[in-house]
């Protein structure tokens, strides 16, 4: 028996397995494509030949490809799922909260344990300090497997017993780093457009890194307490510079769709009456019946 299985050697699942390699866990793996099981056999791992003696190698398998489907597909063989019996599976790629109930209910019938887990960061992050893994699911299958679990990441944290909790949050950072990926890209080719240097601007914003942490978590608060209303910038303020960008992106004949979206949103939420309000208001269109 080995202390772990990792089935999966993409980026992140690679990473993984390097990270359990290098806290001195005994690790098998398995990869669809067998030339970066190869690969990490050389840096100490035991390769399986297929997903049932991967299975059969260890107590706890996780499980990091490209979506719940395709690891279900992995599992979802008779001799594959009967191997699960007894054993935990954390699933770890990414997907939506109702996948992982699913997957949750299809794990317990095997009487196998299920841990469904998201990962914040990016692979350069596994088994540092800066890492930090959700994990939702059964508390003490997540106490057994604490340990083994926190050479991935600095900050493991366990969101509770509901096991879609998870990916409810991974989804809603993605959804944040959507905006602000599409934002930093427009940011970029204002800069190109006026010869000011993007990595300079990538700089700035990463010294701002403390204030924009704030405002997130002022945001949130203000919104979970329906508070808008002693607003240190008003909608309407922050709603008309995002408009502004419009005519800038005119200006300077870069591409409009960006600020042409996020200033409607916002004109639409001045023009509904939330402009004297604080910007986290903005929900308030975007909830239903409002869109
Ligand atoms: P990746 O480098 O593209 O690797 C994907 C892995 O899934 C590979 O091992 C691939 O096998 C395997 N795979 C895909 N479809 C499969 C199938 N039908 N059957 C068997 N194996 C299959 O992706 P990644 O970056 O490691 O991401 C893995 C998961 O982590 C995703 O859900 C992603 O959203 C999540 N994630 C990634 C990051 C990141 O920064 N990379 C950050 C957060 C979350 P082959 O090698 O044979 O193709």
């Amino acid at each position: 028996m080995s202390d772990v299985t990792m089935i999966g050697l993409g980026e992140m699942g690679g990473a993984m397995a390097r990270a359990f390699l290098r806290a001195g866990y005994d690790v098998t793996v398995w990869n669809r494509t067998a030339t970066k099981s190869e690969q990490i056999m050389t840096e100490g791992a035991r390769v399986a030949r297929d997903t049932l003696t991967a299975i059969e190698a260890s107590p706890i398998i996780l499980t990091c490809v490209s979506s719940y489907s395709a690891a279900l597909a992995l599992l979802d063989e008779r001799k594959i799922a009967d191997a699960l019996t007894g054993r935990t599976l954390v699933q770890l790629g990414s997907g939506t909260p109702q996948e992982a109930r699913d997957m949750q209910g299809w794990v317990l019938e095997k009487d196998a344990q299920y841990l469904d887990a998201a990962l914040l960061g990016w692979p350069r992050q596994i088994g540092t300090a800066d890492m930090t893994i959700l994990v939702s699911g059964d508390t003490s299958t997540f106490e057994t497997h604490r340990n083994l679990l926190g050479a991935l990441a600095g900050n493991l944290l366990h969101m509770g017993e509901s096991v879609g909790l998870s990916s409810t949050v991974f989804s809603a950072v993605l959804s944040y780093l959507a905006g602000r990926w599409i934002g930093l890209c427009h940011g970029a080719l204002i800069c190109e457009a006026e010869g000011f240097g993007v990595a300079a601007f990538g700089e700035i914003l990463a010294q701002q890194a403390q204030v924009l942490g704030a405002d997130a978590r002022h945001m949130g608060e203000v919104i979970e307490k329906d508070a808008y209303d002693n607003p240190e910038s008003t909608l309407k303020t922050a709603g008309n510079d995002i408009i502004r960008l419009i005519q800038l992106s005119e200006e300077a004949g870069i591409n409009a769709e960006f600020p042409g979206f996020a200033g409607g949103l916002f004109r639409r939420a001045i023009e509904a009456g939330h402009g004297a309000q604080e910007h986290a208001a903005l929900i308030k269109l975007l909830r239903a019946g409002n869109i």
